[in-house]
């Protein structure tokens, strides 16, 4: 079976990370993302160099009508997906929630929350046995935020990831006996553009004593994580988080 990979939000960071690993592993890549089209073609030549099929495709993934664009572009470029990892997550600025808005809240869950509920739905539909599909697998990326809370910084954040972490479990029970395995990982403080987005670009030199490991996780030591989850060696576990964090 041919191997292919949809790694949501996959032009920087994580996802990045990920998407390279997962065609250095042979499989075909599409990399998602919403505007930053150079870092997504930088990317898209480095998998292409490795002679892997691939393709980068801009489309917000919590909006339904451009997953369901980006799903046919892959079926039309590289085939039906066999794996998917719901990856592509935004943060605002810190804020204590007696401050936040209803936009803010809403702007935050749909991009982190829907978006994977989403990208799920179109996933079933290809790799479920009874839509005649072969079989998959699904990684959500959550973050040791759901387990924290992040109370004065993001609690909007830690509750979209809290909300992952509810779909992996009830996915998982969900397609259990369509071949489809749904896993998590949960990262701790990783070094990727995502602090600047919270409005602290230095937060992991603030945090770093508060990690047992007294470092920040690199983005490709989740890659291995989620590439392990998805693999054939990872065959009997579903409905499994996998905390990367350095201990935290
Ligand atoms: P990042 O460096 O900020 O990159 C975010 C990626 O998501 C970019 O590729 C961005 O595309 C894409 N994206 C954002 N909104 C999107 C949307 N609506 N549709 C499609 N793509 C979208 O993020 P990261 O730090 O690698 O985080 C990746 C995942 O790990 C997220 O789920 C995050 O919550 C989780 N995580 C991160 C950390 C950490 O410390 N970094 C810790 C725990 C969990 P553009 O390039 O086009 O903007």
């Amino acid at each position: 079976m041919n191997k292919v990979a949809l790694v949501t939000g996959s032009s920087r960071g994580i996802g990045a990370a990920t998407a390279l690993l997962l065609a250095q592993q042979g499989y075909a890549v599409c990399i998602n993302y919403k505007q930053n089209q150079v870092a997504a073609n930088t990317l898209l030549k480095q998998i292409h160099a490795l002679g892997v099929p691939a393709m980068a495709y801009a489309a917000d993934v919590s909006q339904e009508q451009q997953v369901d664009k980006l799903f046919a572009a892959i079926d039309q470029q590289l085939g039906p997906i066999t794996a998917l990892v719901n990856n592509a997550a935004m943060l605002l600025p810190q804020s204590s929630l007696v401050n936040m808005d209803q936009s803010r809240i809403n702007q935050l869950l749909t991009t982190n929350v829907t978006s994977a509920f989403l990208c799920c739905k179109y996933a079933i539909k290809r790799m479920g046995s009874s839509y005649g599909g072969a079989g998959g697998a699904i990684v959500n990326v959550s973050s040791a935020a759901a387990r924290i809370g992040s109370p004065f910084e993001y609690i909007d954040y830690a509750a979209s990831k809290g909300a992952i972490d509810t779909l992996t479990k009830g996915l998982s029970l969900e397609l259990a006996e369509q071949k489809i395995r749904v896993n998590g990982v949960r990262p701790g403080f990783i070094d990727t553009d995502m602090h600047a987005d919270g409005g602290e670009p230095n937060r992991i030199e603030r945090v770093r004593s508060a990690i047992p490991m007294q470092r920040a996780g690199q983005p490709s030591e989740v890659a291995e994580a989620i590439a392990w989850l998805l693999s054939e060696q990872a065959s009997y576990i579903t409905g499994s988080i996998v905390d990367v964090a350095g201990g935290r």
